[in-house]
This record gives C-alpha cells, sequence and structure tokens, in this order.
C-alpha cells in the first residue's frame, strides 16, 4: 500500500527544508543541479539525487548496481499488464522517433513527441493517474505521413502479421478512436468493471465470472489462517467456455523479461549476505515456480529482514489497476537506509502500542498487541514499473493480512524523493496563488516539509498497520471501495496524531504549528486543488484521491454549522480557509472511529456511501476554476522522476569491478529511449 503523493505539499508546494539539506550551496553545486528537467501537458519531469551512495562500500554499491538492472527489466511487463496494445503503440511511435529524418519541429510534430512522452510517463495509452486514455493532438495524416517513413526493421510489426499494414490497422484506431477503450480500470459503479476496462488482467472474463472464480477459491480454503493472494500472479482467461489463469513467471506468461530478472537477482544474491541472500534466494523460487506460497515464503522473510542497509523490492505488488483487486502490477525500487532520517520513524514505532491503545477507534477494532512496525526512511537508489517515473513516496508491505497479523510488515519513506519535490516546487508561485491567509503560508513555509514527511510516516508506519478485522471479516468485503477506504483509514490516522501532544512531548515536533500546516494544505487539497488532475467534465477516479477528496468534504460538510473549514472567496477566487484546527482535529477523530468500523466490519453499503458520497464527484464551477488557475501559473499537476544512471567501473588489466559510478545527466528523452532499447525483453504480443 502507498500513498503516490500523500499531500500536494510533494508536489507542488515551496517548502523550506526542515533541515534537511541545509548546508548546501558553499561550492555552488546545488544551484548547477537541475531539479526539473521536462515539462509537458500535465506532467513535470524531476530529478532526484541519491545522497550515500558514494560513501557505501564496493559491496553494497554492486548489490544496488544488480538489483537495479533487476528493477529495470521488468518494465514492459508493466506496460502489457495495463493494456495490450501499449507495447506494439510505444514500438510504433519510438521506431518513427528514432528514424525520422524530416522537420522535428511544429505543432505536429510537438504533439507527437508530447504523447510519446506521455505514453512513457503512463508506462502506455491512458494516464498514469486518472486511467483515461490519451488523445493524440496530431492527426491520422500526419501519422501515415510518419509511419509511411519508417523502415519496417523499426517496426513491431510481430504484433500483427509481419507486415506494416498489418501493424497499421492492428493499432491505429485504438489510438485515434476515443470510444474504444476509453479508461484503463473503469470504477464506475453499476458498470460491468472487467469488460468497460482497458487493463490485461482478464481476458473475454466478465466482472460476476471473476468474482465468483476467486470467491469458489476463497470459499474451498475457508479454514485456510495463511491462505494465498488468490490471482495475484496471473492473468484469468476464458477459452472454450472455461475460466484459466495464466500464470507470470520464468517459463509462463512474460517469461522473457522474468528470466532476466532472475538472472540479476542471482547476480545480487551473489553479493549479498544473509538473511538478504535468503530473500534474494526466496525471491527467484517464486519467480522459477509462480506458486504463491512461495511468494509468501519470500514476503515473510523479507518483512522479518529489518537489518539489511540496502532493501528492494521487486515483483507483482499492488492491485491498484485491477478493479476487483485481484491482480498486481509489477514494480520495483531498490533503497537504502537514511540512518539519520530514520531516527524520526524509530521514534514513531517506538510508541505504536500508545497510539494505538490511545485512538478514538471502539475498542473491539484496535490491536490489543501492535507487531512488528519497522519504520525507517530510506533514499530511493532507483524507481522500475509501477514505481516509475510517477513514484511512491512511502510504501508499506507486504500487502496479505495475514502476514501482517503474524509477522508485521514494513514501512518505508522515501525522502531523497519528497525532497526534490520540494526542491523542483521552489518558487513556482502556488502558495500566493492558493493560500489566502499570510499566517497559513508562513506555517507551511516553516513546517510543511515536515508536516508533510510526518504524516507519510504516520500513514504507513501506523495508519495500515492499525487496528483490527471483527470475527469472520476476510477484508475483501468492501470491493472496489476497499482501497480508497483503506486509504482514508491511513490517512485519518496519521492526520488525528499528527495534532497530538504525544507527539510534541516525543520530540517529534516543536510545536502544534506543524499539524496546523497540514491540516491546512490537506484540506485545500482534497477540497480544491487535487481537482487540478482531472479532466473537465470527469470525476475522481483514483483511490488515494477519492479518499482525499471524501476525508476533506466530509470534515468540510460536518463542521460547516460551527464554520470549521470555510470556502471564502476573494477577488473571484474560491480559497480553503480552516478556521478552527483544534475542532477538525475533533472531526477526524470521528471519522477515523467511523471508517474504521467500516473496515472491521465489513460494511459494504457505508463504505459506498462514504466513498461515493464525498469522494467521486467534483463541483464543476471550483473544478473549472482551478485548472484556470493552474493554467495560469503554468504549474503540473503531477510529477515524476528519471532515474540516475549506475556504471560498473572496472580495472583495465583484471577486468575486476573496482567502484560503481552514478551519474545524473541523461534527458528523460534519453533514458527512456535507453530503457526501450536495453531493457525490451517482451514481444509486442503477449
Ligand atoms: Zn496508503
Amino acid at each position: 500500500m502507498k500513498p503516490i503523493l500523500t499531500t500536494i505539499a510533494m508536489s507542488v508546494m515551496m517548502f523550506g527544508m526542515g533541515g534537511c539539506a541545509g548546508d548546501e550551496g558553499a561550492d555552488g553545486a546545488e544551484k548547477e543541479f537541475q531539479w526539473t528537467i521536462d515539462r509537458f501537458d500535465d506532467i513535470r519531469v524531476m530529478r532526484y539525487r541519491v545522497p550515500g551512495f558514494e560513501e557505501l562500500p564496493l559491496d553494497q554499491k554492486m548489490l544496488i548496481y544488480y538489483l537495479s538492472e533487476a528493477a529495470l527489466s521488468g518494465r514492459d511487463i508493466l506496460f502489457d499488464q495495463n493494456f495490450r496494445y501499449n507495447l506494439p503503440v510505444r514500438r510504433t511511435l519510438e521506431g518513427i522517433y528514432r528514424s525520422w529524418e524530416g522537420p522535428r519541429e511544429g505543432a505536429e510534430w510537438q504533439a507527437f513527441e508530447t504523447y510519446l512522452k506521455k505514453v512513457w510517463f503512463a508506462n502506455g495509452m491512458h494516464h498514469h493517474y486518472s486511467g483515461d486514455k490519451f488523445v493524440p493532438g496530431f492527426t491520422e495524416e500526419y501519422f501515415d505521413t510518419l509511419l509511411a517513413a519508417t523502415p519496417v526493421e523499426a517496426l513491431p510489426v510481430d504484433f500483427a502479421d509481419g507486415s506494416r499494414e498489418g501493424l497499421v490497422a492492428a493499432i491505429k484506431s485504438v489510438i485515434f478512436d476515443p470510444a474504444l477503450y476509453p479508461v484503463r480500470a473503469n470504477q464506475a459503479e453499476g458498470a460491468d468493471l472487467l469488460t468497460t476496462s482497458a487493463m490485461n488482467y482478464y481476458e473475454g472474463v466478465t466482472q460476476a465470472e471473476a468474482e465468483k472464480f476467486y470467491a469458489a477459491m476463497a470459499a474451498a480454503n475457508a479454514s485456510d489462517q495463511t491462505p494465498i493472494s488468490y490471482g495475484l500472479n496471473s492473468k484469468l482467461v476464458k477459452s472454450n467456455g472455461r475460466l484459466r489463469e495464466i500464470v507470470w513467471k520464468e517459463d509462463g506468461m512474460y517469461g522473457s523479461a522474468i528470466k532476466q530478472i532472475v538472472f540479476w537477482l542471482e547476480k545480487a544474491a551473489e553479493v549479498a549476505t544473509d538473511p538478504q541472500k535468503t530473500v534474494i534466494t526466496d525471491l527467484v523460487n517464486y519467480y522459477r515456480s509462480g506458486d504463491l506460497r512461495d511468494f509468501d515464503t519470500y514476503n515473510v522473510a523479507w518483512v522479518r529482514d529489518t537489518v539489511s542497509h540496502v532493501d528492494f523490492v521487486n515483483g507483482f505488488i499492488e492491485n491498484y489497476g485491477d478493479p476487483l483487486g485481484f491482480k498486481s502490477s509489477w514494480e520495483a525500487n531498490v533503497n537504502f537506509k537514511d540512518i539519520e532520517a530514520t531516527r524520526r520513524t524509530e521514534t514513531i514505532s517506538d510508541n505504536a502500542q500508545w497510539f494505538e491503545d490511545n485512538s478514538p477507534v471502539d475498542p473491539r477494532y484496535k490491536k490489543p498487541v501492535v507487531k512488528g512496525v519497522s519504520a525507517k526512511v530510506i533514499t530511493a537508489a532507483i524507481i522500475g514499473g509501477d514505481c516509475f517515473p510517477a513514484t511512491p513516496i512511502g510504501i508499506n508491505l507486504p500487502n496479505a493480512d495475514w502476514i501482517r497479523r503474524d509477522h508485521g510488515s514494513k514501512s518505508v519513506t522515501i525522502q531523497n524523493i519528497t525532497d526534490a519535490y520540494d526542491k523542483a516546487a521552489e518558487g513556482n508561485g502556488f502558495q500566493e496563488e492558493f493560500v489566502l491567509r499570510k499566517e497559513d503560508r508562513e506555517r507551511l513555509k516553516l513546517w510543511g516539509s515536515l508536516g508533510g514527511n510526518l504524516h507519510t510516516d504516520l500513514h504507513e508506519c501506523l495508519g495500515h498497520g492499525s487496528g483490527q478485522l471483527a470475527a469472520g471479516v476476510t477484508g475483501a468485503e468492501l470491493r472496489q471501495y476497499g482501497s480508497a477506504v483503506e486509504e482514508a483509514r491511513a490517512d485519518l490516522f496519521a492526520l488525528y496524531y499528527l495534532a497530538d501532544p504525544k507527539m510534541v512531548e516525543i520530540g517529534l515536533i516543536p510545536s502544534l504549528d506543524v499539524a496546523w500546516a497540514e491540516y491546512a494544505s490537506y484540506m485545500m487539497n482534497g477540497l480544491q486543488t487535487q481537482m487540478s488532475r482531472i479532466a473537465p467534465g470527469k470525476n475522481v477516479e483514483e483511490s488515494h484521491m477519492r479518499n482525499r477528496q471524501a476525508v476533506a468534504q466530509w470534515c468540510y460538510e460536518r463542521g460547516r454549522e460551527e464554520n470549521v473549514i470555510e470556502k471564502v472567496v476573494e477577488g473571484g477566487k474560491t480559497y480553503i480557509v480552516v478556521n478552527d484546527f483544534e475542532r477538525l482535529r475533533g472531526l477526524i477523530g470521528e471519522l477515523l472511529r467511523e471508517v474504521q468500523r467500516i473496515k472491521s466490519t465489513g460494511d459494504f453499503e457505508a463504505g459506498r456511501d462514504f466513498i461515493e458520497g464525498y469522494g467521486v464527484k467534483v463541483d464543476p464551477a471550483m473544478h473549472a476554476e482551478v485548472l484556470e488557475r493552474y493554467t495560469a501559473l503554468n504549474l503540473a499537476p503531477y510529477g515524476g522522476f528519471v532515474n540516475p544512471r549506475y556504471e560498473l567501473v572496472r580495472n583495465a588489466n583484471t577486468g575486476e569491478v573496482t567502484d560503481v559510478k552514478v551519474s545524473y545527466d541523461e534527458s528523460y528523452v534519453e533514458q527512456l529511449l535507453r530503457y526501450s532499447r536495453d531493457y525490451s525483453f517482451l514481444p509486442s504480443k503477449n
């Protein structure tokens, strides 16, 4: 589970650094580092730095290098999972882009290039966040001209009958007809969520059939206290009237990419030491067998390893891309511990039981004993798959409920990424535009960054791990509202405790001003600014966004009589102002109690009413206003990153590896073209 961007603070606000990177600029190096490197459509592409990498011992640098290669090797899997046309379309666009000798300027070329950049960013033809299919800004005629000039060897004709004409026939209408496959993962209530979604996790299967299939599987193992994650690593297809799973494993679907991942993992195992060596070997075993029991074995070993300095995620992990929540997309992250900043999360962890005991939640739904909350702040070394280029800023894994119950979970906050967001947002004018009161702006400047980081820490370390289900409840009852409700639960837990005097007492914040900075920014985001991410006429689809709007809107409406949160209009512009922070905390506690009840009792109707009633519909007038104000400032609602580049340094005579060099000079286009060249391990048709 992960917050993609917990607060708008992470994406667009300008904040002080909270002491994280204080000593910069003495040698001028900081000034030269370019944080934002590309800007197109609603996207800003940034770089992040990997402070501390150079100082790592050689074996850890090599471990990171090998794990990084494994992290890049599965990229094509995600493209195919998102939509079966993604690989042929991406490769067609790249073939054109590499070989076109005509003018690389003018509106149509620019539109073509932007479309390619968007496909790279979204790992496919649908927006990475909203899931809506991209509309090309160039004409079919222009596309024909480009295609006709591209040598057939540069095109993925393996998708069709081997000819250019066959390829064109197969993909052109998919690119240009907006009615075809309009949304990646449909969540509209009442529709068949599978047959109306473009995602490639099911084929020829209706929602009812898939639900029945997995319900039967769960029922057959109802007494299993340690159930596997049914359906997690396979595509469900119907052939000859029968449903069957095609498993993603080394000798199964996506095998040629998985083989590469395994190759690099085995290299990594050679330089790793136990317990991590065993963790990596367990993961290799699972990639070979495709057996979800092996996945659990790996997860248990992984979650128990809290000692390794370098850590990683690599596999089919998060199920946000499947409207039914069974199938997981492929993702990767390699990181190492930020020892200094980890003191912060260790303090939170050390007090986990106190937080659980003192929450406003019904005692029946509290954990009597909070187990194994391991929390750390990390420095990302590489991001891949569904974590690239848009990346989460915090991760809490594994997802299996029983592993969390019996073995706990690992929770991380990725600080070098949030630092990069903050750095890149400096001076963009967002605060001046959207924050009305000077006192709020000043509080945000002083404490926004710390408030945002602590929110993420609390959300991940405590929020997701808190609470317990009532007897007989499996956690799957909330169906398509499960993710949004779960994110709301973690956010509410974080918001509630951020403003607890305990936070001051244990030295995490100097005063509650840190909490009020986060409250102001969270409410503004949920009620207003996150709408910048939604196309006109659309509603809120993504789970984290639904959660944030639901929480903010509920608090707004509930506190209306007392004017707790106010929509102030000045000079034709609307501002979200929190008038009573203490009272707002009371409302947050009230809602936390209710959302935990919904989760613990599996109350589908209440979960649906909360999300549909508060989190889905946008106010069209406010929406239009936000879009206009964003456009005027040229602000990008979404951000993502290019990776650093790692290279082995060898002794010229012996060939022995003597160092691993990290560099930060690739452009977005250079990096994505290189990835497509060096890490394309799948055929266009899978
Ligand atoms: Zn979360």
